[in-house]
């Protein structure tokens, strides 16, 4: 395996564009080390060395060298050395991947204490003897947890008796005696659970606690979180070693998060949470309830105004929103880390636009602060609120959504639920990372306690999940699994709504009402109607603007496809035919199919033409002007006739009990005939018109009929016609054949010649390969990906998902289900090679997509890249394709 010499980087060493190797945090505090901003002297171990700990079982060689050197550096720079005696220096250990993972893994602070350094620390502190065991204790309290996997019950419960003895619940009551006879304490339990002494050399303490931090990638909740985020599994984390400032060291210390801009909405000011005499994750972890960062300004005006300018100067630095971290250790502000922020969609659009208004950035780099998926999500329907429904409490907004379910008070529980197919809502005091499953599970969150910083507010906002935190006057019971507000009690089952854009929560379901934007697209609201929606409207102008794929449809009915049209299709690139067959159709499709000569077949072809005609010329209408894509019938057929075993059992019940099965019977022998092992490699697509005679004809001719009307009507219709599952282009050249003569024909008669374009969909792999000749057939390729996708993995598209995906997935053979996003290496070569031969072939061939990937932000670049003309995807994703369309162009 290759390495690179080095391993460790001093904060001066390092940039915000190293994030690949010294993660997210580490890259982002050397860029503040290096703007000369007030952070702590530290260094940054690589992800490389993460990489090779984790495949080898141990650190690299020269690792424990190189951090010896970096680490003294830190002491030259503090003017201490680790752990001493006198007077020690302590570092915390943090994790800080690639993209953030907010909880999912590990830190241990205070590292070097120890029963001597103790001591030294309480003198420093100016003999505050009560912050040094403090801080003892959270030493021994997370080094035991994270680092020698110590259930953290064990001291929690120990922490508690503590107060219970006085009388207390708060961790401030307890003095410097009571905390010392919990350090003995945690060391017992310490030497319980792990059979050795709490390490009393502090170098041990940091190299074991490095390695829990390498550990740490791989936790449970760490892996469920990446696969969620679809974060790749083989980055590994970096770990950074920063000397401790201490933010629990009086009344005027403390700690606090803040945002440049409000997340939630994208308003410019001031955001975030502070917490006095407390240590940071005192904040995330929502234990203790914050106050908001402006009354910092009473507090301690000169760290707050210094606080305010570094923020002013990282958002013009970074030219985007920040979050940081910070702590002020006795009236001195250091930032422990900032990145750009996490936001909600409806603020990554304003703030996009806000920041091209203040002249930062321009259109085209906004168009890249946004993306589909943020899009989809505002597309969401939200509370209708106007009618009797009533809030029974107010939290906090952390997270946007209308969400309804049934409160639930564990995430397994949650979880369960969510998977027979429940909507849940999980309600807890506050989350911890193990909730994940459950919130993953949930319609939405809400918890009693924390801010907007809390790990259920940054975790929801992560996910796209509804959250309303901090909601105080609920007082929630996980053991007896209810909460009481305002006098009334919910308990599990029972169903609430929350809304995550107004924190307002209701008993019972709340009706939901069209969101905003989709009012917007449907063309019932101005742009100017609200802030979010300008914002929209002003990024999908520019995306329209410069992108070069067209953006059309897949649609079969005439409302689909005016919807779609006012949602901007530029056209239809697939109506299917199937469903056209179902319902009162289906007795014709049977006479069809059981037809057993040729008088019958052509009856039961002839009743269907009229009904097919009417279908499409209502597609034609809604569609005027704009190309329409049909494709032939393509499913095997026997999908119109009952199930064979259900058939067999109905005759087998008929003879038994001496009953003529009638029909029945005749069907049976007709299902058994047409049987099929692998129908989605049998009689389908193609075959089906080369096999049954007159069925493609009626469909062409119902088409051309339809198209001819329409004209006559004044309207203009752009029919093409499709083939479906084509491997030979000697099929497509019969069906073309055929379709050409119906064409004459109908022209002839009707007197009116609408040109009809000829061809075919590429869904097999051998059609990929052999577009050069098939593009001699046709005029137009549409890539069926689903198929595609089927045929060229050999996964069954109806089966695998359920079957066996969640296993691939886990072991990272893909990191996304190819049905989803596109298969670049395979299916996607194919694509490519397709494109080359047809247009080399046929340089004037239209190539478009109507798989399920046409909607799909990742793969809308892909067939960007690929030189398609068009992508083809359901009504609700062509916004979403239109916006990805334009930030592929840029
Ligand atoms: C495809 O295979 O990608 C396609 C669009 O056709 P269908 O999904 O109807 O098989
Ligand atoms: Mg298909």
């Amino acid at each position: 395996q290759e390495r690179t010499a080095k391993f460790v980087y001093d904060f001066e060493e390092g940039n915000k564009d190293l994030k690949d190797l010294l993660g997210g945090k580490g890259a982002n505090l050397a860029e503040m080390t290096n703007l000369g901003l007030p952070v702590p002297p530290g260094f940054t171990i690589t992800t490389e060395a993460c990489k090779v700990y984790l495949d080898e079982g141990a650190p690299p060689d020269g690792l424990a060298d190189e951090v010896s050197e970096h680490l003294r550096a830190i002491e030259e720079k503090m003017g201490k050395r680790l752990g001493d005696s006198e007077d020690p220096l302590l570092v915390s250990v943090r994790s800080g991947a690639k993209f953030s993972m907010p909880g999912m893994m590990e830190t241990v602070l205070n590292v070097g204490l120890t029963d001597a350094s103790v001591h030294g620390l309480a003198r420093q502190a100016g003999g505050n003897d009560r912050f040094a065991w403090d801080s003892y204790r959270r030493l021994i309290q997370m080094f035991g947890k994270t680092v020698c996997e110590v259930p953290g019950e064990a001291f929690e419960n120990a922490i508690e008796a503590a107060k219970q003895a006085k009388n207390t619940h708060d961790d401030l009551d307890l003095d410097a005696g009571d905390l010392r006879a919990l350090v003995d304490e945690y060391k017992k339990i310490f030497h319980e659970h792990t059979g050795r002494d709490f390490p009393q050399d502090p170098r041990e303490q940091l190299d074991l606690a490095i390695r829990a931090v390498f550990d740490s990638w791989n936790a449970d909740r760490a892996i469920l979180y990446r696969r969620q985020e679809r974060i790749p599994a083989d980055l590994g984390t970096a770990v950074n070693v920063v000397a401790m400032v201490f933010g629990n060291l009086g009344a005027d210390s403390g700690t606090g998060v803040a945002f440049t801009r409000d997340p939630a909405t994208g308003e410019q000011g001031v955001y975030g949470d502070y917490l006095a005499n407390a240590q940071g994750e005192d904040v995330v972890a929502g234990i203790r309830n914050t106050i908001p960062l402006q009354e910092l300004e009473q507090l301690d005006k000169t760290s707050f105004d210094q606080l305010m300018q570094i923020m002013a100067t990282l958002e013009g630095h970074y030219k985007d929103l920040c979050d940081i971290e910070f702590t002020i250790e006795r009236g001195k502000l250091w930032m422990l880390q900032t990145r750009v922020g996490k936001r909600t969609a409806a603020a990554a659009f304003v703030i996009a636009t806000q920041l091209v208004d203040e002249g930062v950035i321009d259109l085209d780099e906004a168009l890249h602060r946004v993306n589909g998926a943020q899009l989809a999500q505002l597309m969401f329907p939200r509370f209708d609120t106007d009618g009797e429904h009533r809030p029974v409490a107010k939290g906090v907004a952390a997270s946007p959504g209308a969400a309804v379910g049934k409160a639930v008070f564990d995430s397994q529980r949650a979880a369960e639920l969510g998977a027979a197919g429940e909507k849940v809502i999980l309600v807890r005091r506050e989350t911890n990372p193990d909730d994940l499953p459950g919130m993953i599970a949930a319609q939405g969150v809400l918890t009693s306690r924390g801010g907007k910083t809390s790990h259920a507010a940054v975790v929801a906002r992560g996910m796209g999940k509804t959250c309303v935190c901090g909601a105080e006057t609920l007082d929630v019971d996980v053991v007896g699994r209810t909460f009481t507000v305002d006098g009334e009690t919910v308990s599990e089952g029972d169903v609430i709504s929350i809304d995550g854009t107004s924190g307002k929560i209701y008993l019972g379901e709340v009706p939901v009402r069209p969101s905003p934007v989709v009012q917007y697209f449907e063309g019932k609201a101005e742009p100017e109607s609200d802030p979010l929606v300008a914002a929209v409207h002003r990024l999908m102008t520019h995306a329209d603007g410069i992108r070069r794929l067209g953006v059309w449809t897949n649609a079969d009915t005439g409302e689909d496809a005016a919807r779609a049209r006012r949602f901007g299709a530029q056209g239809i690139g697939l109506c299917r035919t199937e469903h056209m067959f179902l319902g009162d159709r289906r007795e014709l499709v049977e006479r069809l199919i059981l037809a057993e000569t040729d008088a019958d077949r052509q009856a039961a072809l002839d009743a269907l033409l009229p009904l097919q005609r009417a279908d499409f010329l209502e597609i034609f209408r809604a569609m005027d002007g704009l190309p329409v894509v049909v494709r032939l019938i393509d499913p095997p057929l026997h999908e119109f006739l009952p199930g064979l075993e259900d058939l067999a059992a109905k005759v087998a019940v008929a003879e038994a009990t001496g009953k003529d099965p009638g029909k029945d019977g005749v069907m049976l022998v007709a299902v058994r005939r047409m049987h099929e092992q692998n129908p989605m490699l049998g009689l389908r697509g193609v075959r089906l018109g080369l096999v049954i005679p007159g069925l493609f004809a009626m469909q062409i001719r119902a088409i051309a009929e339809a198209a001819a009307q329409c004209r006559n009507e004044g309207g203009d219709p752009h029919p093409e016609i499709m083939v479906p599952l084509v491997g030979a282009v000697q099929e497509l050249e019969t069906v073309r054949a055929e379709a050409e003569k119906v064409l004459r024909d109908v022209a002839s008669k009707s007197g009116v010649e609408v040109p009809a374009m000829i061809g075919t969909m590429i869904e097999l792999p051998r059609a990929a390969l052999n577009a050069s000749q098939i593009a001699q057939a046709a005029e137009f390729f549409s890539f069926g990906t689903n198929d595609l996708t089927q045929m060229t993995w050999g996964f069954s598209r109806d089966d695998v998902e359920a079957a066996f995906f969640s296993r691939y997935l886990e072991l990272g053979i893909f990191g996304v289900s190819p049905f989803e996003s596109i298969d670049r290496d395979g299916v996607g070569r194919l694509v490519s090679l397709a494109v080359q031969e047809g247009r080399a072939t046929r340089p004037d061939l239209q190539l478009g997509v109507c798989g399920e990937h046409g909607g799909d932000p990742d793969s809308v670049h892909f067939f960007h890249q690929a030189g398609l003309d068009y992508v083809s995807c359901s009504p609700f994703r062509v916004p979403v394709a239109r916006l990805e369309a334009g930030r592929a162009a840029v």
